[in-house]
């Protein structure tokens, strides 16, 4: 928390955060220990928990205020998702890999997390939930995916990595009122690649 704050984290994510124990996002007990270090580690089905400073970032980016329609594409191990729930938002995520679906739609259920969750692909977003106030993808896009755009509300944001190589840079992007798209860089980061072709 201490690290979160000097790298300019705001009080009401990380208050959020708080009330998150991470540990439990991690399936092997063995390595919770691990779980308050700022590193991703490995969830199963090839996939990692993000960074928690990655999660910080996203999450300051992103803005969530209650009672907005949140859409989270790589619900991975439901961390994210837990963090962007305390803001008491109407929570959305798509997850592709089936075994960490079933894993993790069963923990966040465990845990009393409010979302609704749905095994698919995140390139198409949710058209029958749409339109969203904020989109999050927690996966490294190569490009951004023209269908999260058409889903964003006037005045919405879509906060994405995008990148194919080691390192993505974050994207925010935002829906003016008259529907026209803005673009902000904010820095590179690691993630995991967004894939197509469910499996
Ligand atoms: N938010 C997660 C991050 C997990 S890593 C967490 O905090 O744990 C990114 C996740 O995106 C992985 O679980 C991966 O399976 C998922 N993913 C990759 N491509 C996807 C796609 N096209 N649609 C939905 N999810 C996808």
């Amino acid at each position: 928390m201490e690290e979160l704050t000097e790298k300019g984290i705001s009080g009401r994510i990380l208050d959020a955060m708080r009330e998150v124990p991470r540990h439990q996002f991690f399936p092997d007990q063995a390595f919770q220990e691990k779980a308050y270090q700022d590193i991703a580690f490995r969830i199963g089905a090839g996939q990692t928990i993000s960074h928690p400073s990655t999660v910080a970032v996203q999450t300051q980016l992103l803005d969530p205020q209650k009672g907005e329609k949140v859409l989270e594409i790589g619900t991975g191990s439901g961390y994210q998702t837990a963090v962007l729930a305390q803001f008491g938002v109407k929570l959305f995520s798509i997850e592709r890999q089936h075994e960490l679906f079933i894993r993790t739609r069963a923990l966040l259920e465990e845990m009393n997390i409010r979302v609704k969750l749905f095994f698919g692909d995140g390139y198409l977003g949710q058209p029958a939930f749409a339109p969203f106030d904020k989109i999050l993808v927690t996966a490294g896009a190569p490009f951004i995916p023209q269908a999260l755009l058409t889903q964003l509300n006037p005045g919405g944001r879509l906060v994405i990595p995008v990148g194919e190589g080691k390192t993505q840079v974050m994207h925010v992007l935002e829906k003016s009122a008259e529907g026209e798209i803005t673009e902000a860089q904010h820095g590179e980061f690691s993630f995991v690649p967004l894939l197509e072709d469910r499996n």
